[in-house]
Parts: C-alpha cells; structure tokens; sequence
C-alpha cells in the first residue's frame, strides 16, 4: 500500500498544484442577474467570491475570485469544474459527496484509519483534496468555496 499511497500523493498534489497555478472559472459574472456570494475563513485569512449564473435548473456559469491558501484556492478551482453547466440537483449531489468525503475522513481520523466509505470515482479529481484531512486545521480551507455555493444555491430559493 505504501508504493501505490505515495504515487497517489504525488498525483493528488499535483493535481492540487495544477489547480492552484492554472485556476479554472476565474473571474466574474455581472451580477445582478447572477448570484454573488462571498466566503471567509479566519482561521487561514481564506477569501472566495463565487458568482453563479443559474437559468432552468442548470447552473450555467460559475465565476470566482480571491485569495488564499494553495489549498482553499485549488479546491474552488476543483469544485468549479466539477459543477459547471450541471443541473442543480446534480450539483447538490456532488457538494453532499464532497462533504461526505471531508466529513468521514475526519471520522476516520478519530477513529485510526478506517476505510472511507466515500466512492472517490465519483468525485473524479475533487479525491485529489482527500489528503487534506490528514491536516484538520485545512479542512475549512478546503470546504469554503462549497460552503459559499451551498450559500449561493440558497439565494435561489
Ligand atoms: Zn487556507
């Protein structure tokens, strides 16, 4: 397992990285009519603005912008791509996954290294953030541009 789990690292980090240096959807959205939604997180000194352009269910655009830590900032990245152009309940699943993963990784962290019960196929490149939670102060790092979705999905209703 050791083999695999390091070469596993090294590409979770590089995927990381590539998010980071290369950062997908940035910008913004002319809002109104687009959701704007801003995020912070005190512990890191994280920022995230995220604009959403959601038309019949489908969330057509996402846009954002800020600063931060690699990993706050490579994780709004990630999470752009992941929803872009996906209809909102679709986006819903894959926010709940996230969670899920960051949520039962930190259980099993308590609990001495049992294995997650998250699919990681389905998060596809969003697995990559798994490693995050082997240092639980990022974890807000890591979820604060989903909890600033989750706040601009919110809006809609
Ligand atoms: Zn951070």
């Amino acid at each position: 397992m050791s083999n695999l789990g390091s070469n596993l690292d090294d590409l979770y980090r590089e995927i990381i990285l590539d998010h980071y240096r290369s950062p997908r959807n940035r910008g913004e959205l002319d809002s109104p009519p687009a959701i704007r939604v801003e995020g912070f997180n005190p512990l890191c000194g994280d920022e995230i603005v995220v604009y959403l352009d959601v038309e019949d269910g489908v969330l057509k655009n996402i846009k954002m912008t800020g600063s931060g830590c690699s990993i706050s900032q490579s994780s709004a990245s990630l999470m752009s791509a992941a929803v872009k152009g996906k209809p909102l309940d679709q986006v819903r699943e894959t926010i709940a996954t996230f969670k899920q993963l960051m949520t039962v990784q930190e259980a099993t962290l308590a609990h001495d290294g049992e294995a997650p019960v998250v699919d990681l196929r389905a998060l596809g490149e969003l697995a990559a953030l798994q490693g995050v939670i082997k240092f639980p102060v990022r974890i807000k790092c890591a979820t604060l541009s989903w909890n600033t979705l989750i706040q601009g999905l919110d809006e809609l209703n």
